[in-house]
């Protein structure tokens, strides 16, 4: 069994052909971070002319990279949302001739639950359904119980910004890298700032989100106050490097999708820097100190953005902590399901600290492992795509050539436990 993914929902155009013991036979990625970079964030006209430019390409290169043609395959899988409306139409159209003309099945694949079950393809025969999974991506925070294919309820999910979006704006706030390598974005450059840092310096400890009282029950997360707490301690350290600020009209720390404009403080002169500078090499795993002066190149103090960088992420992660251990109670207490796996995934899962604290909480407290793909299987690929159409295949799902694309498409819209009766 062969199914060639495709996906476009974002601003990665990706294609792979995989098979059911979960090998991956040919796999082909193109980015479009240069295209959006000046802008700072995704833009959706942009996004669509690449992903129409190089769709052919992906495609073409995943079955080459393979040996295989689109006859030698058994469906086309492809992702139906969510996503960037008109960027999901261009993987559709695509998946939908290939697959008409070659006379296969279509499998259209929901993003998440792609994400999903990627880790069932990395680690294959050791996670069964069912499992928790978290999804920590750039768009999602999601605590999910997985009971089978296309069945899932949702135990919580984020009330303001997901966590990768927390992590890249108090990443561009502490004015790190923005590329720091493939798929990893101003996160892992964080992460590796992180490393240099103490999170134990009590001048800059952050509050757990959702820990007063009412809300230390809910599922939910929450990082926007966590973000915003950030946001403040950098202000008030530009302020004590450099002096009151002149004007506030172009207050550096912006929600917004736009850069950090230049800082206008009145005192000492300050360093220019270029948000959007990138590193000459890709930052290892494990930092060196070469690493530190690219990271911070910027107008903060070295040692307060490492110790910023640490103190966050170390709150973000007893956060996650904190729901995962709720999630476990519930999954057993109101659900009566016993996860036989915990399994992270999505960009933040690439994040070696969060898998510690992940690993610790899941296999201390509830005897259960850990799995978590890794990094590049962690951020958007066609490898999950056709994983996932591969899964809901050998389930019996497959799609009409009919079907459009589902830019909002909650997951729990598949087929949501215990509303099914027969398999
Ligand atoms: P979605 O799947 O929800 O649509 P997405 O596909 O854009 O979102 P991913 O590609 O899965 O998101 O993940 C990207 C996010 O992961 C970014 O926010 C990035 O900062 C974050 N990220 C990547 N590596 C790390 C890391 N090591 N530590 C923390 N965050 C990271
Ligand atoms: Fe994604």
């Amino acid at each position: 069994l062969r199914i060639l993914g495709i996906e476009s929902s974002c601003d990665d155009t990706a294609a792979a052909v995989v098979d059911a013991r979960g090998q991956i036979l040919g796999e082909a990625i193109r980015g479009q971070q240069q295209v959006h970079e000046p802008s700072g964030g995704i833009v959706p006209i942009e996004a669509v002319r690449k992903h129409v430019e190089n769709m052919p390409f992906v495609v073409k290169e995943a079955l080459d990279r393979s040996g295989l043609g689109i006859a030698d395959v058994d469906a086309v899988a492809v992702t139906r949302g969510p996503g960037i409306s008109s960027c999901l139409s261009v993987g559709l159209n695509a998946a939908k001739t290939l697959a008409a003309v070659a006379n296969k099945p279509l499998i259209g694949v929901h993003h998440m639950e792609a994400h999903a079950l990627t880790a069932r393809l990395c680690f294959p025969d050791q996670i069964h359904f069912p499992f928790l999974s978290l999804l920590i991506s750039g768009g999602h925070t999601l605590l999910l119980i997985v009971h089978d294919v296309n069945r899932y309820t949702q135990l919580g999910t984020t009330r303001d910004d997901s966590v990768g979006d927390a992590f890249d704006k108090v990443a561009r706030a502490l004015q790190l890298p923005w590329k720091s390598g493939r798929g990893g974005g101003a996160g892992a450059a964080l992460e590796v700032a992180a490393r240099h840092g103490d999170p134990a310096h009590l001048a800059y400890k952050l509050k757990v989100p959702m820990s007063i009282n009412h809300q230390v029950s809910s599922l939910d997360f929450s990082f926007s106050g966590l973000k915003a707490d950030v946001f403040r301690r950098v202000d008030q350290q530009l302020v004590s490097q450099y002096g009151e600020l002149t004007t506030n009209s172009d207050h550096p720390i912006t929600d917004g999708a736009q850069p950090p404009p230049v800082f206008r403080y009145s005192g000492k002169p300050q360093p220019t820097f270029d948000p959007y500078r990138t590193l000459s090499k890709p930052l290892a795993d494990t930092p060196t100190e070469e690493d530190i002066p690219a990271l911070a190149a910027g107008q903060l103090t070295p040692q307060f953005v490492f110790d910023m960088a640490a103190a966050f992420q170390t709150t973000a992660a007893q956060h996650l902590v904190q729901k995962i251990r709720l999630g476990f109670q519930h999954c057993r207490s109101i659900h009566g399901v016993t996860p036989r796996a915990l399994v992270a995934s999505g960009g933040v899962a690439s994040n070696q600290f969060i898998r510690d604290r992940l690993r610790c909480v899941a296999t201390e407290e509830f005897d259960t492992p850990l799995f978590c793909p890794p990094p590049h299987l962690c951020t958007d690929n066609g490898v999950m795509i056709a994983w996932a159409g591969l899964e809901r295949f050998r389930s019996g799902l497959v799609d009409d050539y009919g079907v459009q694309v589902l830019p909002k498409w909650p997951l729990e819209s598949l087929v949501k436990w215990p509303n099914f009766e027969s398999r």
